[in-house]
């Protein structure tokens, strides 16, 4: 088992603006002009909700010819917005140079997006600039699937002295994530909250969706989790707005779907009321108790499967042949695909277990 790093993690209530209740961030992917920043925050504190505005000033985008963001003239806006609102403020920084210039305007929150967070060498440089400044962070988890890099993130900000720390879940980049932007992998945060039970798990669905018509979707399921907040991406007019037009919200359409999230949480709380004597947590008593004893068959069966891998690995050494055969593996993911097929299990669920174990079978009999 991997060795992970201990961190020292404030409570959440004792820092979040929403105490025990979901935190909301929200607000446009980017800001685009003083006016459109003041309408979306105006809009946004009228309807109520949120706990923290949000708006990126420096936006990395694939192509450079794309508008890269309005840079540190917005933090001007944004100043405005926190004082004429009273909300406090958040925006992205991708840099040490960024991190001073937000800091001192007075910017009350920062995140780390998933293209800085994949990258340790911009992480150390963040951190040190962090080591005498006390500013609470959220840390996006980066591009690639690998919670690895996530935790080496964390821990960086971590040993600059920063213990207000939640990480943002945003989804992975992958060949698998249509219909949706980027792969939310669920385990990857559910492993992290394993390793980690204090921190706190925000829940981005603008981005992993890339597209407002899933947004709920994955706010239930995130709710499912026990997230402890949302960050959402809100325009006061998406189809104009110069980044991520898709996956924005406009200020009426969020406060619909902040009434479901708060129906949703006050519901799986007084479930957590009710817990030992309820009929429905018996049943979900029973139903675990039947899921560990499928999980021990899996893992015995799996075992016998590569016992077996193993001995066919000893013969095709004797008989001098590779250990990939390709038609066979075809037959065999064929065969599989079908019969997952007729037992209910998605094709792409069968494929990556079958490839997940064929890998592992290939590398019992190098
Ligand atoms: C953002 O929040 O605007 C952003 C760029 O996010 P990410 O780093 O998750 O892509
Ligand atoms: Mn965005």
């Amino acid at each position: 088992m991997q060795d992970y790093p201990k961190l020292n993690i404030s409570t959440f209530a004792s820092w979040s603006p929403s105490g025990d209740n979901p935190l909301i961030i929200a607000g446009p992917c980017a800001a685009e002009s003083k006016e459109q920043v003041n309408n979306t925050a105006r809009r946004l504190v009228e309807n109520g909700g949120v706990h923290i505005f949000r708006a990126g000033l420096w936006k990395p985008r694939t192509s450079p010819n794309s508008f890269t963001g309005v840079g540190r003239v917005g933090l001007k806006w944004l100043k405005s917005v926190k004082k004429t609102y009273s909300i406090p403020i958040a925006t992205e920084v991708m840099s040490a140079k960024q991190l001073l210039l937000a800091v001192d305007s007075d910017i009350d929150y920062v995140w780390i997006g998933a293209r800085t967070s994949v990258n340790p060498y911009s992480m150390d440089e963040i951190a040190a600039a962090m080591e005498n400044i006390d500013i609470p962070v959220f840390i996006k988890n980066p591009l690639t699937p690998d919670l690895s890099a996530w935790i080496g993130a964390i821990e960086r900000i971590n040993n600059a002295g920063i213990n207000k720390i939640a990480v943002v879940h945003r989804g992975f980049q992958s060949v698998y994530s249509a219909p949706l932007r980027n792969e939310p992998i669920w385990n990857i945060p559910i492993k992290l909250k394993c390793l980690y039970p204090s921190m706190p798990i925000i829940c981005d669905p603008s981005h992993i969706t890339g597209n407002t018509k899933f947004i709920a979707n994955i706010v239930n399921k995130a709710i499912s989790l026990d997230v402890s907040g949302f960050m959402i991406e809100v325009h006061e007019n998406p189809s104009a707005a110069l980044t991520d037009e898709k996956q924005q919200l406009t200020p009426t359409e969020l406060s619909v779907l902040l009434k479901k999230i708060d129906g949703f949480v006050s519901n799986s709380l007084s479930l957590h009321a009710q817990i030992s004597n309820d009929e429905e947590y018996t049943q979900i008593d029973h139903l675990r108790a039947l899921i560990d004893s499928f999980d021990e068959n899996i893992i015995k069966t799996l075992s016998q499967r590569f016992e077996a891998t193993k001995e066919i690995g000893e013969i095709k050494k004797k008989l001098n042949i590779s250990a990939l055969q390709v038609t066979r593996w075809q037959e065999v993911m064929k065969n599989r695909l079908e019969e997952g097929k007729k037992l209910g299990l998605s094709e792409q669920f069968t494929t990556n277990l079958m490839e997940l174990i064929h890998d592992e079978a290939l590398k019992s009999q190098e």
